[in-house]
């Protein structure tokens, strides 16, 4: 059995290695990415057995996931070649030397046509951990009844981990904040961001960042939900992260690096906790793990490349720019 099994869209990663405007560009560097496999190699670089389970088109991007995936030790064996549709595009451009921004074009691609019967359940078998994403079921009808039918079927000695991901670009707050919450309602281990955590808690400052609940409360509230999550992540970018597990609180380690590209650092850090979570590692060293893939992550351009080995983590007390807090 797989410690972790993940599944969700990954596409070919279109990245302009210039700043300025994308028509400019002059050449794209082509990689791959999606929030899943990305959290699938953070894990396989920490020592896990990681299965990743999603549809690719029967084209070239298609075989580059594939791939990339696998070189990367990630089993795609559950992996569909869709021959009806393309591998899904993502194409980031960097219009400041800090900021990144991401286009789609993923409507209607192979990943996107995920459905109920591509869930192989012998691959979930016995897993330790479920993870998926609050992507997935904004991708299609067919994506969202996938997503129910992994967490059906998963074996109940199988810990459900949430990443809420709300995207903006797939679908509207309204549309997205049921269907969060349902996961929520269904998780052991929920990651989050506090717009999300507004979003799902039904908050009508939801996103605007003014005066609510400060972001312990939001991961209490969030705990305190029927059914809702043991373990809860609330992470704030370079503001570092707050977790409540048991009901106790506790406060991630914060690093200060040079930020390149913050796209990716959630799917690090989400990776970091699950990995201590499975070594059997107490709520601080699941965070410190976490916070440094998380920190790992962003002094990289591209979503997961940056991801360290164990035998790296060490190496982040180089990157800070100054000691952690
Ligand atoms: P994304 O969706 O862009 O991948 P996210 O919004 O889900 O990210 P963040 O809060 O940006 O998640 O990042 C996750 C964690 O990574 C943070 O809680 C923090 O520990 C670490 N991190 C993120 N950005 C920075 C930064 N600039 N400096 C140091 N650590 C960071």
């Amino acid at each position: 059995p797989f410690d972790v099994v993940t599944l969700g869209e990954t596409m070919a990663l279109l990245s302009a290695p210039r700043i300025g405007p994308l028509r400019h560009a002059r050449s794209l560097d082509v990689a791959v990415g999606g929030a899943e496999s990305n959290v699938a190699v953070g894990l396989t670089r920490l020592g896990l057995r990681v299965a990743w389970l999603g549809r690719i088109g029967d084209d070239e991007f298609g075989r580059l996931v594939h791939g990339t995936l696998a070189g990367e030790g990630v089993d795609v064996s559950g992996a569909v070649v869709d021959p009806g549709a393309p591998t899904g595009l993502m194409v980031k451009a960097r219009r400041t030397n800090t900021s990144t921004e991401v286009t789609y074009y993923r409507a209607g691609s192979a990943g996107s046509r995920l459905c109920r019967k591509d869930v192989d359940a012998a691959l979930l078998r016995g897993a330790r951990v479920l993870h998926v994403t609050g992507i997935t079921p904004a991708l299609s009808a067919s994506a969202r009844d996938a997503v129910d039918a992994a967490l059906a079927e998963a074996d109940t000695g199988t810990l459900v981990s949430v990443d809420l991901n709300y995207r903006q670009a797939l679908w509207p707050p309204a549309d997205a904040a049921p269907v969060l919450r349902r996961l929520v309602e269904r998780c052991d281990v929920l990651f989050a961001t506090e717009s999300e955590a507004r979003l799902v808690l039904g908050d009508p400052r939801a996103g605007s960042g003014a005066d609510g609940p400060s972001p312990v409360e939001l991961a209490v509230q969030l705990a305190d939900l029927p059914g809702g999550p043991r373990q809860v992540l609330l992470k704030r970018g370079a503001r570092g992260a707050v977790a409540v597990v048991d009901g106790a609180v506790y406060e991630a380690p914060r690093h200060h690096v040079e930020a390149v590209d913050p796209v990716g650092a959630g799917d690090a850090f989400a990776a970091g906790y699950l990995a201590e979570l499975l070594a059997g590692s107490d709520v601080p060293a699941r965070l410190a793990t976490a916070a440094a893939a998380g920190a790992f992550a962003v002094t990289v351009s591209g979503d997961w490349e940056g991801l360290p080995r164990r035998d790296e983590l060490a190496l982040l007390q180089l990157l800070d720019a100054d000691d952690a807090v």
